[in-house]
C-alpha cells in the first residue's frame, strides 16, 4: 500500500545535494558507505515491528542515518518504567499515556525532517502482518515475543525480504540477520525450540539494562546500513551474542537446515493459519484482548464510562480507566490492554462489562 509513495524531499536518483552531503558527511567519509552508499540510503525504506527499548534505538539509528522511509509499529503506550531504556521517550509521553508509535514519530520527524516517518498504533497479527510490512527494503526486529518474530519469519521468507532479528534481556542480548535464500531463517536456529532459545525469561521478570537494548539495537542497524547501502559482502552472517555485565561475546554460523519447515518447505504457518489467539500475554500483569476489530469512538465511550469507573483519561489515541485492582486502556481500534491480571477469563470479562461484546 506504500510503494510508490515518494516524499518531495528524497533525493533525485543520482544526486545527493550539497545540504544532505554535508549532514551526513561523516557516514559518506567511512569508506564503507561512500556517497554512492549514502545515496541508496536516502532511497532505502526499513519497517521497524515494536518499538520497545530495542526498536526505538533502532529507528533513532535508521532516521539519523538517513534512510528514506521508516515505518514503526508499536501496541503499546509509554510509561514510567520505560524512560530507563527507552531513548526515543521522555516523562511528558509516560504522563500523557501516549502510544509508543505516536511518540516515536513525532520524535523521530524532528530529528531528522529530511525523513519520510510513519508510528502505526497496531498489534502486528495474521490478520494485518502482510499489510503492515509489506514494501520495505528490510525489516527490523523491535517485539518482545516469539509469536511475533516467527510471523515476521514467516512473512520476510514468504516475500524473499531480509529481516534482521534481535533480543535482550538482563545483560544479555543477540542477533542475527536472515536473508531468505542466502542465510538461515529464524526457525532453522530455533526449530524445536519454540519457548524462545534461551531466552525464555522476559524483561518483565528478570529486568533489563539500557546498555544491552541498546548495544543488541547498534549491531542489528550496522547489518541493516550494509544491506540497504548495497554492501551486502560485509553482512558478517553471524548469530552474534553478548553480555554486558560479564563482558563475553560470542559469534557462530548458522547452518540452514535442510528440512526447514519455512525456508525450505515454505510452510508459512504462523503467517496463514488462524492460530493466532486473540487474546494474549502482554508482560507480567497484563492482558491483550484483541478479538474485535471494528472502531471505537473514544469521546462516547468516556462519557458512557465516567459515572461507572474511576479515573478516566483520554487522549486522540487511547482511553484509559480504573476498575480497582484493574486498570484498563482501550485503543481506537478496539485493542484493550488490561492490567492487573493474568487470567485471560478475567481480562475478557472486564472487557465485555466496560466496552462490549
Ligand atoms: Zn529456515
Amino acid at each position: 500500500m506504500m510503494t510508490g509513495e515518494r516524499s518531495k524531499n528524497f533525493a533525485s536518483e543520482n544526486d545527493v545535494d550539497d545540504a544532505l552531503r554535508q549532514k551526513y558527511s561523516r557516514q559518506i567519509l567511512f569508506a564503507g558507505i561512500g556517497e554512492a552508499g549514502q545515496e541508496r540510503l536516502l532511497r532505502a525504506s526499513a519497517v521497524v515491528a515494536g518499538c520497545g527499548a530495542i526498536g526505538a534505538a533502532i529507528a533513532n539509528l535508521l532516521v539519523r542515518a538517513g534512510v528514506g522511509r521508516v515505518r514503526v509499529i508499536d501496541r503499546d503506550f509509554v510509561e514510567p518504567s520505560n524512560l530507563q531504556r527507552q531513548t526515543l521517550f521522555e516523562e511528558a509521553d509516560a504522563r500523557d499515556a501516549l502510544p509508543k508509535a505516536v511518540a516515536a514519530e513525532r520524535r523521530l520527524a524532528a530529528v531528522n525532517s529530511h525523513v519520510h516517518v510513519e508510528g502505526i498504533v497496531a498489534d502486528i497479527n495474521t490478520q494485518n502482518g502482510e499489510e503492515l510490512l509489506g514494501g520495505f527494503d528490510v525489516i527490523l526486529d523491535g517485539t518482545d515475543n516469539f509469536e511475533t518474530r516467527f510471523l515476521i519469519n514467516d512473512f520476510a521468507v514468504k516475500q524473499s525480504v531480509p529481516w534482521i532479528y534481535a533480543a535482550a534481556v538482563g545483560s544479555y542480548g543477540l542477533t542475527m540477520t536472515v536473508r531468505p535464500g542466502v542465510t538461515a531463517c529464524l526457525s532453522c536456529l530455533l526449530a524445536g525450540e519454540r519457548g524462545g532459545g534461551g531466552m525464555d525469561e522476559t524483561c518483565d521478570t528478570i529486568g533489563v539494562l539500557g546498555p544491552i537494548v541498546n548495544l543488541v539495537a547498534s549491531m542489528a542497524t550496522a547489518e541493516a546500513l550494509k544491506l540497504l547501502s548495497g554492501r551486502t559482502e560485509a553482512l558478517h552472517g553471524r548469530l552474534v551474542s553478548c553480555d554486558v555485565w560479564s563482558g563475553k561475546f560470542q559469534s557462530v554460523r548458522v547452518a540452514r537446515n535442510a528440512d526447514c519447515a519455512v525456508c525450505v518447505r515454505g510452510e508459512f504457518t504462523h503467517l496463514d493459519g488462524d492460530a493466532q489467539p486473540h487474546i494474549t500475554m502482554c508482560g507480567r500483569d497484563s492482558v491483550q484482548i484483541h478479538e474485535r476489530s471494528r472502531a471505537l469512538d473514544l469521546e462516547a465511550l468516556k462519557r458512557r464510562l465516567s459515572p461507572a469507573v474511576d479515573d478516566v483519561r483520554q487522549n486522540d489515541f487511547l482511553l484509559r480507566f480504573r476498575v480497582a485492582p484493574y486498570e484498563m486502556t482501550v485503543f481506537a481500534d478496539g485493542r484493550a490492554i488490561v492490567k492487573g491480571t493474568q487470567d485471560p477469563a478475567v481480562a475478557r470479562s472486564i472487557y465485555a462489562r466496560f466496552i462490549g461484546a
